[in-house]
């Protein structure tokens, strides 16, 4: 047994590697705790047994005869050079380890000495590296953006799967290849910039740029951050490039942009791009023509050939333009058929010519389909900067007023009026104002009574309707009811009296006046209805459904129409007619007179009573007059009509109305238009000395 001194021993003892001694046979000398610690078995199962029990079979069998060839050549395999082997524990497992191995001899015996450093975690480590590499190198190949690296000279050193595919080049390919030859276009400044990041070290670390590269069928836009990396041993340095494409997304916002401020139609400017570009030109010392342009039937197109065909005749009107001007007009379509121009012009000849020259371009038919064409009426209104004001921005709304006064005087084209816009202005005031008001319920409702002639009672109400607006102060009906019969706040507001008037009738009117066994005692209050409304197909059903809601007999209220209505009647008209008059409604015709009617419409127009125009009764004291009222009060007659005459101001005018047997009466003498419910809380007779 070979003596072993006591540095040994505890170098044996301490090493966390296992030491092993063998003899030149093979056999174990010594075998250290560690040793134990790694085979699993203890030295004395092994002290004295064949080194081969450690290791797998394949390499057991053959280390004797590796022994002894090295015995014979001397050729060392392992002693002094080391190598990675497997060892067997004695639980049959296997593992890797390093095995260095020393000759020595003790006493002219070989002996040697075996250090087996255990590489099971090593090699796991080794393992999960690669895993982990592997790992991000997916994530690397698969992510949606494209990343390269690129060396001094600016070649690929490194592409990932994605900067091919959306460059349309093969990895291959790409690899090796200046980045720069991958530029659509001119790729000279790229390459500039992309070789200042390697040289300015310090300063700037990274680029961020846009750049249209070549694409395999087009050229892709490129949004890339290059950023410079620390120097590696490996690859020296580089720079990284990390790129989203960005093609789509620009179109979108570019397209998104372009919208904000053009018709998707023409590709003119919209109101609000307009407005901006004029905001521009202000005070810049330029003369201006602002030219608005209608299609008059523009809507109709829409209505009857569908908005395609009307799309189709839009764009036609807008290549007509287009073929007149240059780039020094900015042309705007504002609206469904309007089209909004600013020329510069140097005086009203070049204004003058410019129109002429665009009501003969829009004249031709536009082509609807494959065979039919349509003619348009332009209607061009102009405004001039700084004539007309000196804020261009203003020009657009004083060019519409313009052409809206073409409009109604049928003209093709006509200059700003200062007296039109007012009026025009007022109208909108009107017609906003009273909306909030029969919206916020600030309109108030005002009876005149209708007194009956012969016994100076009173026979009913009219109401009409009082507007004191905070803004535009006290606004007659004479103003605001035309107005309002121009749109659909004549049916709103209608509607509304017709509510209120009902609400009256059966909160205030007292029972007794609404007692329709005393013939002599009921009355009624009359609601005028604009000529508008009464064409409605819902105003009988609007009505029969009121009356029912507030419990109002049919027969306290009645409709005055003006004569106009009646005197054309559509197919509603006469349905209303007839409906509401089934229901017990009395009719009135206002105004009467004064629509230069035909008295044969009387024949056929169920109605009750008559109005006589209050311009008549002015005239009442010349001979004319009288014998015009007369007239009106015979065939009122013949045709079964009580007849009322309105306006009656002056005690000679009553008295004249009752001598000639005028049923009723209604005017500032009798009775002037008040308060709804104070009225009907002082009903009395006329009192009159002097009739
Ligand atoms: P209208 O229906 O012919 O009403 C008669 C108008 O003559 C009323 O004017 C009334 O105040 C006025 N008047 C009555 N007696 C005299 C008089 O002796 N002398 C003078 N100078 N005028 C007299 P108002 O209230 O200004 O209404 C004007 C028109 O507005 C009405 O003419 C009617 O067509 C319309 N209107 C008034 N209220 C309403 C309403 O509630 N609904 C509708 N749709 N129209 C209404
Ligand atoms: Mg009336
Ligand atoms: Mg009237």
């Amino acid at each position: 047994m070979i003596k072993i001194d006591g540095l040994s021993s505890a170098l044996m003892n301490a090493a966390a590697d296992a030491i092993i001694v063998i003899d030149g046979k093979g056999t174990i000398l010594k075998f250290s705790p560690s040793a134990a610690l790694l085979f699993g078995y203890s030295p004395d199962e092994c002290l004295g047994r064949n080194v081969s029990m450690l290791m797998p079979p394949r390499y057991a069998r053959d280390h004797d005869g590796h022994l002894s060839r090295y015995f014979e050549t001397r050729e060392p395999h392992v002693i002094g050079i080391g190598r990675d082997v497997e060892g067997q524990r004695k639980n049959g497992s296997r593992f890797p380890m390093h095995l260095s191995v020393g000759e020595t001899s003790i006493d002219g015996e070989s002996m040697f000495v075996g250090i087996c450093h255990d590489l099971t975690a090593y090699r796991d480590a080794v393992h999960q590296l690669s895993v982990a590499e592997q790992r991000y190198r997916d994530i690397i190949q698969h992510q949606s953006e494209l990343v390269c690296r690129l060396d001094q000279n600016l070649n690929v050193t490194f592409a990932n799967l994605s900067f091919g595919q959306v460059l349309g080049v093969s990895h291959n390919d790409v690899v090796g290849t200046p980045i720069d030859r991958l530029v659509a276009g001119d790729g000279d400044t790229f390459r500039q910039l992309l070789i200042s990041l390697f040289k300015s070290r310090e300063e700037i670390e990274q680029i961020t740029l846009k750049i249209s590269m070549k694409g395999s069928e087009e050229s892709v836009l490129v949004d890339w951050t290059f950023r410079r990396l620390p120097a590696s041993e490996a690859y020296g340095l580089e720079i990284q490039g990390l790129g989203v494409d960005v093609s789509e997304r620009d179109a979108a916002i570019d397209r998104a942009n372009f919208l904000l401020n053009h018709d998707h139609l023409t590709g003119f400017l919209n109101k609000k791009g307009f407005i901006e570009a004029l905001k521009e030109l202000q005070g810049d010392g330029n003369r201006y023509a602002l030219i608005h342009l209608d299609c008059e039937n523009f809507g109709l197109i829409n209505h009857r050939f569908g908005f395609e065909a009307g799309d189709s005749i839009i764009q036609q009107a807008s290549s007509r333009i287009e073929s007149l001007i240059d780039e020094s007009v900015i042309v705007c379509k504002a609206g469904g058929d309007d089209f909004l121009l600013l020329l510069r012009v140097e005086n009203d000849t070049d204004v003058v010519r410019f129109v002429e020259k665009l009501l003969e371009v829009m004249s031709p038919g536009f082509v609807i389909g494959e065979t039919s064409s349509i003619n348009l009426q332009p209607f061009i209104g102009i405004a001039l900067c700084p004539e007309d004001t000196t804020t261009i921005e203003r020009l657009p709304e004083m060019a519409e007023a313009a052409m809206l006064s073409c409009q109604k005087h049928q003209r093709s084209y006509s200059y700003f009026d200062e007296t039109y816009h007012a009026e025009l202005r007022r109208k909108l005031d009107l017609e906003q104002g009273l909306r909030a008001a029969i919206a916020e319920d600030r309109l108030s409702l005002y009876l005149q009574p209708k007194y009956e002639l012969k016994n100076w009672n009173v026979v009913g109400y009219e109401a009409l309707i009082r507007w004191d607006d905070t803004l535009l102060g006290d606004v007659s009906p004479g103003e605001f009811i035309p107005v309002a019969e121009q749109t659909v706040l004549g049916q709103h507001l209608d509607r509304y009296v017709i509510v209120k008037v009902l609400e009256l009738i059966s909160q205030h009117l007292p029972p007794s006046l609404r007692d329709f066994d005393s013939a002599e005692q009921h009355m009624h209050i009359a609601i005028n209805i604009t000529a508008k409304h009464f064409s409605d197909p819902s105003l009988a059903d609007f009505i029969a459904e009121n009356l029912r809601r507030y419990r109002v007999d049919p027969r306290e209220i009645c409709l005055e129409v003006t004569e106009g209505v009646l005197m054309t009647p559509g197919e509603n008209v006469s349905e209303n007619l007839s409906r509401l008059r089934a229901l017990g409604v009395e009719v009135a015709i206002d105004d009467f007179g004064t629509g230069y009617s035909s008295l044969s419409y009387l024949k056929s127009i169920p109605a009750d009573e008559l109005k006589i125009d209050k311009s008549f009764v002015d005239d009442i004291e010349t001979h004319s007059g009288a014998t015009l009222i007369r007239a009106i009060l015979s065939v009122a007659k013949a045709f079964h009509l009580r007849v009322i005459a309105e306006g009656i101001e002056t005690e000679a005018q009553l008295k004249l109305l009752r001598e000639m047997g005028c049923d009723c009466g209604q005017g500032y003498l009798l009775g002037r238009p008040a308060p709804a419910e104070k009225m009907l809380n002082a009903i009395r007779p006329f009192e009159t000395t002097k009739v």
